[in-house]
């Protein structure tokens, strides 16, 4: 059986079983890791057969982040923040304890890239749980953020959320101008959704400007990247950063070793140029 596993709907697409078997044989760490398609109703009840069957640790994507943050019976702080998880690890006294590795898997990545300062001005365009898995991390490294959302009452509600960790407000799609932005980050799922026309206006792209999607698709630019490099942008990066970034500190929680980055994203370009 594997002990650990990624649940989502869907999962077929997920790289995370890949990510940690490259995790395995870097650490030499027996980590037998699969995927798991869970049906919307049967969320709660897989997982606990799952772990009553000798699960010792799973990631959690989507729609299912914020169910499984109830499921746990103890969170970390920067989890609680959130009020959403990634990651659970079953405890040696058999309690579930569950982290967010999202906002960290984003920084590691940021700061690799040279796309970050401390006092960076952030546009997070999304306000569904990736943008409420990152921003508390975003604000302790004293960057001042804006988010955006099409439905603009969200974006409301998360800055009610988060306003006590620093300085961040919401912003309309239609009032960006202003100020100018270091970085933009799109947290939102239209990558997912094909090239669907974009949402931001095009003066927004600097040619200093950084761009980021946490989208990640394997053999193309994402369709915002795509959109931010016609605008002149050329600092432009997609997610795959952070999804092996959130991989490995998730692997780090379980087994204590944080395991290299690197190696796995030059695994992926290896791949890539094949
Ligand atoms: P959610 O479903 O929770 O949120 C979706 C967001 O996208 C909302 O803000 C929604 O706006 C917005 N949106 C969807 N369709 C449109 C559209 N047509 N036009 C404008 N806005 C739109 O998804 P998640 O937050 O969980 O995921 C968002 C993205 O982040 C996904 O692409 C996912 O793959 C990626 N991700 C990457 C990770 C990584 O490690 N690289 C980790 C986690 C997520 P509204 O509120 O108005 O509906």
């Amino acid at each position: 059986m594997d002990t650990f596993a990624v649940f989502g709907n869907p999962i077929e697409h997920s790289q995370s079983p890949y990510i940690h078997s490259l995790f395995s044989a870097e650490t030499g760490i027996f980590h037998p890791y699969g995927r798991i398609l869970a049906p919307v109703n049967d969320f709660e009840i897989l997982l606990k057969q799952f772990f009553d069957k000798g699960g010792l640790g799973a990631n959690i994507t989507l729609p299912f982040k914020e169910r499984a943050y109830l499921f746990c019976n103890q969170h970390t702080e920067r989890s609680s923040f959130i009020g959403a998880i990634n990651t659970i690890k079953k405890q040696p006294n058999g309690i579930l304890l569950g982290d967010n590795t999202d906002g960290i898997g984003l920084l590691s990545d940021l700061q690799r890239l040279s796309l970050l300062r401390h006092n960076s001005h952030v546009l997070l365009v999304g306000a569904g749980g990736a943008a409420r898995g990152v921003i508390a991390s975003l604000l302790s490294y004293g960057c001042k953020l804006v988010l955006t959302n099409r439905n603009f009452l969200r974006a409301q509600k998360l800055v009610e959320v988060f306003y006590h960790l620093g300085n961040i407000c919401a912003l309309p799609l239609d009032h960006l101008m202003y100020p100018e932005y270091d970085l933009i980050i799109n947290a939102t799922s239209i990558g997912l959704q094909g090239n669907i026309p974009p949402i931001l206006p095009e003066s927004l792209i600097t040619p200093s400007i950084g761009c980021y999607d946490m989208f990640y698709q394997k053999d193309d630019d994402t369709p915002f990247l795509s959109w931010c490099r016609r605008q002149g942008a050329y600092r432009c990066s997609d997610g795959l950063g952070m999804l092996v970034g959130q991989a490995a500190h998730s692997f780090y929680l379980w087994h204590g070793v944080l395991p290299s980055i690197l190696s796995v994203l030059k695994t992926f370009q290896k791949e890539k140029a094949i």
